[in-house]
């Protein structure tokens, strides 16, 4: 039986009293479990120096392996070249894209350096799964060490089109790196198609017959996996928590009110800035709207050390400001902005409390909110998801109202038509989508993925 490692810029270590795991950290620890296995990746520390060894914690049958990076190696890496370069590019926005050399060469040696600290860990018979656009050139460094095993590699983020990929400099590089691995997944077939398309337009790659990518003298396989949640679960979450003591607080607090929710990191990529904008619209288009409904955005800090997040805090904490400058009244404020985050469980609560779920990245690999407010809703009752159509989660959840994230005047119409849908309609659109979301869950996006990676051939 092969054992699994999975390897991922953070490691899902199980604490105490920490609250419930999220579905990936949860789904990839049950396949840990499974047939035992290694956890391996950045502890999350930064030291003096990077780690000699890795620290190893075994807990039944996993093993959770971690190293410590330096300063440097947590500002070119992490803060630089995955963060401010790969992060903005892989979110079609060459705009924000920052690039320095130094940074790339951080990259590469984090790489090269994890490599080295998981290749005395492997045996013969391993099933190597490697997440995200951190550790893009994991593979290629494991194979400089001789290690010949299945390795499969997971992209949360989108896929973007050949013309914003050769925006990269040393693109080719990365895309040679993408296919050391055998199996490379992604969340839509859009992404699927713009892979094909790099390999075809700038490789002189081609697809075979059995489906596999010929490029860069090897054999790859690029399969769409969309990443799917606990839905069951979820929804039983969701049904506990509306009992909760915050749960009352907050329906005590709407008052009666229709409760419209955004739940996103502080991130440009989600579009949270446009939403007071939109709320604007909205309250100017259809005035009797006012103390109708409270839109509760909560919106945890992330990547506070890199610039371009700083000044949309700034920004969006501005611009809430003034909405509520603009409309509120003695007893009601349209807006309530919580910078800062809120367990899962309590989320399940607050989705299921509310009319309108509000998610409209302006690009997203998957977009987990989206699923998470769906499955949380009351299937008499249930509210309305207003979804951009670049969330990777458009492609399974049809029936949300479909928005363009960039127009403020279309995700206002879409709330109001939200907040007025007939009940009828709303279980009509639900349903749909809830089906969607059983029939995909993060155990059968595990499955599916280590099915395909146990078929790809081995090297010699
Ligand atoms: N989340 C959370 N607490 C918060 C905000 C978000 O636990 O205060 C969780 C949310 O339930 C979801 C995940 O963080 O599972 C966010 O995933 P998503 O795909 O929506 O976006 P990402 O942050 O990964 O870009």
């Amino acid at each position: 039986m092969s054992r699994l490692i999975t390897v991922s810029n953070r490691v899902g270590i199980p604490t105490t009293g920490a609250g419930r795991a999220g579905g990936l950290e949860a789904a990839l620890r049950e396949a840990l479990e499974a047939d035992g296995g290694i956890w391996f990746g950045w502890s999350g520390e930064v030291a003096e120096t990077r780690s000699e060894a890795p620290a190893i914690l075994k807990k039944g049958k996993v093993t959770f392996a971690t190293v410590d990076l330096s300063r440097a190696d947590y500002e070119d890496y992490y803060l630089g070249y995955a963060n401010s370069t790969l992060w903005p590019l892989l979110h079609y926005q060459l705009g924000l894209i920052e690039f320095h050399r130094k940074q790339f060469r951080g990259y590469m040696s984090v790489n090269a350096y994890l490599a080295q600290m998981l290749a005395p860990l492997v045996e013969p018979d391993d099933l190597i799964w490697v997440h995200d656009y951190h550790l893009i050139p994991l593979a290629a460094e494991l194979r400089k060490l001789g290690i010949k095993n299945r390795i499969g590699f997971f992209l949360h983020t989108p896929f973007p089109p050949t013309d914003i990929m050769v925006a990269l400099p040393h693109h080719d590089m990365m895309m040679r790196a993408l296919c050391a691995y055998d199996l490379v997944g992604l969340q839509t077939e859009n992404g699927v198609r713009a892979f094909l398309d790099y390999i075809a337009r700038e490789a002189n790659g081609r697809l075979e017959f059995d489906g596999s990518l010929s490029a860069y003298d090897r054999l790859t396989r690029v399969v769409c996996f969309p990443i799917g949640i606990d839905t069951e679960g979820f929804a039983k979450s969701a049904v506990r928590a509306v009992r909760s003591v915050e749960a009352k607080r907050l329906k005590a607090s709407i008052d009666q009110r229709l409760l419209i929710v955004g739940v996103d990191r502080m991130d440009y990529s989600k579009g949270v800035r446009t939403r007071f904008e939109v709320i604007d619209d909205l309250l100017s288009e259809w005035p009797e709207m006012a103390a109708k409904f409270t839109y509760l955005q909560i919106t945890p800090p992330s990547r506070s050390d890199v610039v371009p997040y700083q000044t949309l805090r700034r920004e969006v904490e501005h611009a809430a400001g003034h909405v509520n400058g603009k409309y509120s009244d003695i007893d009601w404020a349209p807006i309530r902005f919580v910078v800062k985050a809120v367990s899962r469980s309590a989320l399940a609560g607050i989705y299921r409390s509310s009319r309108v779920g509000l998610v409209t990245p302006w690009r997203d690999g998957m977009n987990l909110v989206a699923k998470e407010y769906v499955a949380s809703q009351d299937p008499d009752d249930p509210g309305v998801l207003v979804l951009s159509r670049f969330a990777g989660a458009a492609v399974e959840l049809k029936t949300a109202i479909l928005v363009n994230p960039l127009d403020p005047g279309e995700i206002g119409s879409a709330i109001h038509q939200a907040l007025l849908m007939p009940v009828d309609e709303r279980r009509e659109r639900w349903q749909a989508m809830m089906e969607v979301l059983r029939a995909n869950t993060i155990d059968d996006w595990t499955a599916n993925f280590l099915k395909a990676l146990k078929a790809t051939r081995p090297l010699d």
